[in-house]
């Protein structure tokens, strides 16, 4: 396929329930959504990782349209992972010139989504089915969900709302203060009985000691995983002082960057769910092989995502490529960029999703959402 356009573009919902994290809060759902047009006409979609800050969706999309779009635009591209590290490559000193190198792989990944959605749709395969390997048994169109991004306010009315839409795993925001945050663990318990899964995130919220302080409080909640107690950069030995102290499996890695940093998180053996965002670095061609590599070692692979359709799309796609035990993240929280580019999002029942049988990621966004939404 000969690349003939590369754009980006920035949507802006308004919402009316902030989004809350313990490092931030999200007063609008941004998105940046790439657009690839080839000689031939076909469209691919990505989309770029662009939640924080608030301000940052706007800097992302113009990375992609000055310096990504003219690495591509003209270029024969017959292998989207070559392409990948191409432009990863013919970007590297610039990016650590900018001291940007997270941007920059956000970016590059949202690229690497819409050329991957291309490819599958001139090969007339969902892309899921495009990326299996056929040795496997394991891939297949139907994945399992969770219910993610569940604030500490008003937690219980939306796992409820959830648990009636066919949620069966729910994932709460922790990190306010045990008072809050065990409040909410025991009305979520309480609610999905003691078949539902239940996690808890803490995005980076406590150094070591707050954390072996609260860990014990959770142990009664039969949690699957905790993510992200620690900050992502915390020294090897504070994770490991952790794992040691409390049997809750660790989770993390939407804030990994890198072949060697997943690699090192796998080797490491202390994180039991490994968690790379398709829009955050990697696109489909990293965390395919990121994904294999997580299985094979026997952890969990869950892909992070919190943003619009098509980022959430390709993550689906990956999960039902790689199989395994994993279960796909899907925000809780209103947000019509969900819907809105992913139109033909399949509806959740028993817990699960099945990818419907459409080339590529099987999204045609709404153009309304780019009438009402659209802010560059
Ligand atoms: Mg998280």
């Amino acid at each position: 396929m000969k690349i003939e356009n590369v754009d980006a573009i920035v949507l802006r919902a308004p919402i009316e329930t902030p989004v809350k994290t313990s490092f931030g809060i999200m007063h609008d759902r941004p998105a940046v959504v790439v657009r690839i047009r080839d000689t031939d006409g076909a469209v691919g979609w990505g989309e770029v990782w662009c939640n924080f800050p608030g301000c940052g969706a706007e800097h992302r999309a113009r990375l992609v349209k000055t310096v990504l779009a003219p690495l591509l635009t003209g270029r024969e591209v017959v292998d989207p992972a070559a392409e990948w590290r191409r432009l990863t490559e013919a970007t590297r000193i610039l990016a650590l010139q900018c001291g940007e190198a997270g941007p920059f792989a956000q970016a590059i990944a949202g690229v690497d989504i819409a050329l991957w959605d291309l490819a599958a749709k001139h090969a007339g395969l969902p892309l899921w089915r495009m990326l299996s390997d056929n040795a496997s048994a394991e891939s297949g169109p139907t994945i399992r969900v969770y219910a993610s991004g569940i604030n500490p306010d008003g937690a219980e009315e939306l796992a409820a709302r959830k648990l009636d839409e066919g949620y069966r795993a729910f994932k709460l925001k922790i990190g306010f203060g045990p008072e809050i945050d065990l409040a909410n663990l025991k009305a979520l318990r309480r609610l999905i009985g003691p078949q539902g899964a239940l996690m808890v995130d803490a995005n980076q919220a406590w150094d070591l000691h707050r954390a072996l302080e609260l860990v014990p409080h959770l142990r009664d909640f039969d949690l699957k995983w905790l993510e992200e107690p620690l900050a992502a950069d915390a020294p090897a030995e504070n994770w490991e002082a952790l794992t040691k102290a409390t049997s809750i499996p660790l989770a993390a890695g939407e804030n990994l960057r890198g072949i060697e940093a997943f690699e090192a998180a796998v080797s490491a053996g202390i994180l039991s769910v490994i968690q790379p965002d398709v829009a955050k670095w990697g696109g489909i061609s990293g965390c395919v092989s990121v994904a294999r590599r997580v299985l094979q070692a026997g952890r969990v692979y869950c892909p992070h995502y919190l943003g619009g359709g098509i980022g959430l799309a390709a993550s689906a796609h990956v999960l039902a490529a790689v199989g395994g035990p994993g279960m796909l993240e899907i925000d809780a929280n209103d947000n019509p960029l969900v819907r809105g580019l992913w139109p033909a999002m399949p509806q959740v029942s028993g817990g699960q999703i099945s990818l419907p049988d459409k080339p590529g990621l099987g999204v045609e966004p709404d153009q309304a959402v780019f009438r009402t939404y659209q802010v560059e």
